[in-house]
């Protein structure tokens, strides 16, 4: 099995050493192509502004001067001429990427653009918290949350979100499969300042949103010290939607 490993803190992330240690429990062909920057935040953005540089860095072994999509699109094109990857792992990201935070997540939307590109993906983050606890949820448990996914058919243009809880190995609770949740909308932190010129400026930060633990939802998992493991698709289209939206245009 041939796995692509990615993520959105950058080539030089610890968490990206961690997902390396759990990829190599499954697989001896394992290659790396993440963004050379940090691109927390990113989304699905793909850059078209400028150019980028695929960049090698040794055995198969490469960083992109650019965004976590262009990273895992630049590998599928110019890194695989031979063999394209049966699974892409982004992750696992210094921190959590649950319920609506997946809009935002560069560490998703790699995983996005696999699935994009049929081959299954994987997105992998690790809650903090102040815990202490680091990456050691993901470190002990990733290989056997994997295990039961990677010889899964998943559907196409789908991928899975996991999630560790900022505990200590021993006191995870286990797996449960959940669906996304969400915050309540007020995101997260926001500094003001003045800069050098005196010009206003607002800087967004990453301090936990409020949100209401729905009953079956990533937040809740996590929150009550299981993995999430949930399952996501990229048809956006709210399906139950579409008759009353065509009643609304019938002449
Ligand atoms: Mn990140």
């Amino acid at each position: 099995m041939r796995i692509l490993l990615t993520n959105d803190d950058g080539i030089h992330a610890p968490g990206l050493t961690v997902l390396e240690e759990i990829a190599r429990q499954l697989s001896d062909d394992v290659w790396i192509c993440a963004p050379a920057e940090e691109q927390s935040g990113a989304g699905h953005s793909l850059t078209l502004h400028h150019p980028v540089r695929l960049r090698e860095h040794g055995d198969r072994r490469y960083s992109v001067t650019g965004t976590p999509t262009d990273s895992v699109n630049l590998a599928l094109r110019k890194l695989f001429a031979d063999k394209r990857p049966d699974l892409v792992l982004s992750g696992v990201n210094a921190g959590e990427n649950l319920g609506d935070d997946i809009t935002y997540s560069g560490t998703i939307s790699a995983a996005m653009e696999a699935a994009l590109a049929g081959i299954p993906a994987i997105g992998l983050s690790q809650a903090f918290r102040d815990s202490g606890a680091g990456f050691e949820a993901a470190t002990k448990w990733g290989a056997k949350v994997l295990a039961p996914l990677i010889d899964m058919q998943m559907a196409k243009r789908t991928l899975v979100n996991v999630n560790f809880p900022a505990l200590p190995a021993d006191k995870v609770g286990g797996i449960r499969v959940t669906r996304q949740g969400f915050h309540d909308y007020a995101r997260g932190s926001l500094a003001e300042g003045t800069d050098p010129r005196g010009r206003k400026y607002y800087w967004f930060g990453l301090q936990d949103a409020e949100h209401t633990l729905d009953h079956g939802t990533d937040l809740e998992a996590v929150e009550d010290g299981y993995i999430a493991v949930t399952p996501l698709q990229l048809d956006l289209t709210h399906h139950s939607a579409i008759d009353r939206l065509a009643s609304r245009f019938a002449s």
